[in-house]
């Protein structure tokens, strides 16, 4: 009990430990994942942005650039006319949601963005905003339409510069800072890529890992399960050999002592005179040591049993006659009980058996059903076909066995564990054997029982 707790505990703390550790890693390979993703789609958008360089034909922003100009020179000569000042805050207003709008809706390097991403398998979807930053019309004057409070002249930088890596990195969203010249106008904008579903992203670049390290957990969680619960059988079935040989040394012991007081008696010259006497010794002498013998040719047979392969010699039988043969010769044996009922209805079927295995078998069911006997046992032997089985049922009206017992009563060397262990002697085989014959002639063995009530073993074994 002890070592099974050490195991469990051990085995659950290296459980936890390897969840923490796989949860540490993971969390691990997120992070990276989260800092590289922006750095890997910023190579990506400068790479883009290369090609659209390199070819003369592509400018993406060819229409907003036509579309300004126009309304460039028409502003341009309507502001020197206002003179009101909240007249030129209004129109101001307007001119910047104009080339606002523009932008946005105008412009085609989103598009070019996106398929260049598809193009080198990663991810096509993004969300994109342009922020103007400066804004001048330029006319005879030089009106300042908007200029955002952040925003340094980056003339100096060329066209479309980056905004700083380090920034960039952080945040996760990139930027190319724009700067337009227009006739009329100057422009300097950001094209701001924001990767919202970035989560997404990352569980995708990261899934093999999450995978790798959900699917190692549950292999080591398997792996645990099944050698603790082998742990356990082992565990349950050296129980078992223990009480085996204990009951087997119990059953020697008792005809051994029956033997050894007999002896002893013998010796008395008091019995000696008494010849009926010594007659009655002698006879309780070679009846303990038949006894003994069965017990040891039991013994010497379950060995052989488990040296040597199950090796049947099947012969085609009328089972009703064999059944027949078999019960009757049980119900006259030693010991013989005088309700034994049998009743088949076999349709006459022929099927492949071992006779002297099938005997075994049950004479098994029918010693079991006399042994297990509280009163005077009512026994009845069943027996019919379908067209593929045969079906034999031995039912009594014993001690019965209880659901628990009645999982394990096939198991070797397994003992129901009653009270009644003592009272009725026994090593916890018969029906083992009775469970591996049956297999090996194709079929099974079934139990159902209720304890006080009587139990109902029922064999099937195919014939067709
Ligand atoms: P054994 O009789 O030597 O103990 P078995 O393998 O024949 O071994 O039976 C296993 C256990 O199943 C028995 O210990 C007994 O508790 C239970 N059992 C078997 N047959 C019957 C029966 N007919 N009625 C009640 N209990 C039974």
């Amino acid at each position: 009990m002890k070592k099974k707790n050490t195991i469990l505990f051990l085995g659950i703390s290296s459980i936890i430990i390897l969840i923490a550790a796989q949860v540490l890693i993971i969390k691990g390979i997120i992070k990276t994942t989260s800092e590289m993703l922006p750095l890997r789609y910023r190579s990506l958008s400068i790479e883009a942005r290369e090609t659209i360089r390199g070819s003369r034909s592509v400018d993406p922003f060819d229409t907003v650039k036509f579309l300004l100009n126009q309304y460039s020179t028409i502003v341009a000569f309507e502001l020197p006319e206002i003179t009101d000042e909240q007249e030129l805050t209004e129109k101001k207003k307007e001119i910047l949601e104009y080339f606002s709008g523009v932008l946005i809706m105008e412009e085609d390097f989103s598009n070019f963005l996106s398929a260049y991403y598809e193009s080198q398998g990663f991810e096509k979807d993004f969300n994109h905003r342009i922020e103007i930053q400066n804004l001048d019309i330029i006319s005879q004057d030089t009106f300042h339409i908007y200029r955002n409070e952040n925003f340094r002249d980056r003339r100096t930088r060329g066209r479309g510069g980056l905004d700083s890596p380090e920034r960039e990195a952080r945040s996760s969203v990139f930027t190319f800072g724009y700067q337009e010249e227009g006739n009329y106008y100057s422009l300097n904008f950001r094209y701001i890529i924001d990767f919202s579903d970035k989560r997404k992203l990352i569980l995708q670049e990261s899934a093999t890992s999450l995978v790798m390290s959900i699917f190692s957990i549950v292999v080591v969680v398997l792996l645990f399960m099944v050698t603790y619960r082998n742990l356990m059988e082992e565990q349950r079935l050296s129980n078992l050999k223990t009480d085996f040989i204990n009951n087997m040394t119990h059953e020697l012991k008792t005809p051994l002592a029956t033997i050894t007081v007999a002896g002893k008696t013998l010796e008395m010259e008091m019995i000696r005179r008494d010849e009926s006497r010594v007659l009655e010794t002698a006879k309780l002498i070679g009846k303990q040591s038949i006894h003994l013998n069965q017990l040891i040719n039991m013994i010497l047979e379950i060995s052989m049993w488990e040296r040597t392969q199950f090796q049947l010699d099947k012969k085609p039988v009328d089972v009703g006659e064999v059944m027949n043969d078999i019960v009757s010769s049980f119900k006259s044996g030693p010991g013989s009980i005088a309700s034994l009922n049998q009743k088949y209805n076999f349709n006459d079927a022929k099927a492949d058996i071992d006779l002297i295995y099938f005997t075994t078998m049950i004479n098994n069911l029918l010693t079991n059903a006399v042994k297990y006997s509280d009163k005077e046992p009512v026994i009845n032997v069943e027996g019919f076909a379908d067209d593929k089985n045969i079906f034999i049922k031995v039912a009594d009206n014993g001690i019965g066995i209880s659901k628990l017992d009645q999982k394990h009563v096939f198991d070797k060397f397994y003992r129901a564990s009653g009270g009644n262990i003592h009272k009725y002697k026994g090593l916890g085989l018969g029906l083992y054997y009775v469970k591996k014959i049956a297999v090996e002639h194709g079929g099974d063995v079934t139990v159902s029982s209720k304890p006080g009530k009587g139990s109902i073993f029922t064999v099937n074994i195919p014939y067709k």
